[in-house]
């Protein structure tokens, strides 16, 4: 069965970094996002734990400041500091299965990001639907 977004979808992150500042939210963090995290950091897992993560509903979340910045965020860059092993649910955005379930929920993310709002390059079908199978299985780790 094909998916609603066969065509492929336009897509073009511009760095803007407004998916890492704003409402507060969580960045969740599965096993492999922390051991990967921690090694980027220089940091044993215990410590990276300790100085990083928060439990948000007895799941492990970055920090993030009380603007609603994650902590990893720079606003003189807009960049993310841990950007080469940022986690999976940040990899794989805008790709989650909830945001591309249908053309009305991909319209949201046109609103929220501006890099949905360009008119290329077109990322394929096969591509989107291996960046939402990835973060379902971050989630069930
Ligand atoms: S909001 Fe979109 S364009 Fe901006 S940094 Fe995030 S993914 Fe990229
Ligand atoms: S880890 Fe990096 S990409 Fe993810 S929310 Fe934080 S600053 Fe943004």
């Amino acid at each position: 069965m094909n998916d609603w977004f066969e065509p492929g979808l336009p897509f073009h992150c511009t760095g803007c970094g407004d998916c890492c500042t704003g409402e507060p939210g969580a960045v969740w963090l599965d096993d492999a996002d922390v051991t990967r995290l921690a090694a980027h950091l220089g940091l044993e897992v215990q410590a990276f734990e300790e100085k990083h993560v928060r439990l948000v509903a007895g799941r492990r979340s970055l920090f993030e400041r009380f603007n609603g910045d994650c902590e990893f965020f720079n606003r003189e860059t807009r960049g993310c500091g841990l950007y080469d092993a940022r986690p999976t649910q940040c990899r794989t955005y805008p790709w989650w299965p909830h945001l591309i379930e249908s053309a009305e929920a991909w319209e949201g993310v046109k609103r929220e990001c501006e890099g949905a709002r360009v008119t290329e390059p077109l990322v394929s079908a096969e591509s989107i639907r291996e960046r939402a199978a990835e973060l379902r299985r971050s989630r069930a780790r």
